[in-house]
């Protein structure tokens, strides 16, 4: 397993910028009609463990189906650095794009197939 790491992320440009403390294991690639198209790989954390540091106001929110997870993107770059959402016992969970964390090589991730699109 990999340890707890205090990880830092964020969009292309620069405008959003987080921290992120967690255990980066198997990331989630997931095929639904949004996650399929971006190619995020998402880490799922409570959102206790995330900290947005600066560009709240840059990002754009989007929602479709049953609108329960804030898809964000940086309006300026268009890069989606994590969403919001809600774990199964309904508290808060962001899951973070693995491939906006600083200096990690997502081809060195363990990666989990999730069958969204027909979930
Ligand atoms: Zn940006």
């Amino acid at each position: 397993m990999s340890e707890t790491t205090k990880y830092s992320g964020g969009c292309q440009c620069g405008a959003v910028r987080f921290s992120v403390t967690m255990a980066l294991g198997p990331v989630i690639a997931c095929n639904c009609s949004m996650c399929g198209r971006s190619g995020t790989l998402l880490a799922f954390v409570p959102a206790s463990q995330f900290e947005l540091l600066q560009g709240e106001d840059m990002l754009t929110d989007y929602q479709f189906n049953k609108k329960t997870i804030h898809h964000l993107f940086c309006r300026v770059c268009g890069i989606k650095p994590f969403a919001r959402g809600q774990m199964p016992d309904g508290s808060p969970m962001v899951a973070v794009n693995a491939r906006c964390l600083d200096g990690v090589d997502v081809s060195m991730l363990e990666i989990q197939h999730y069958d969204g699109a027909h979930a």
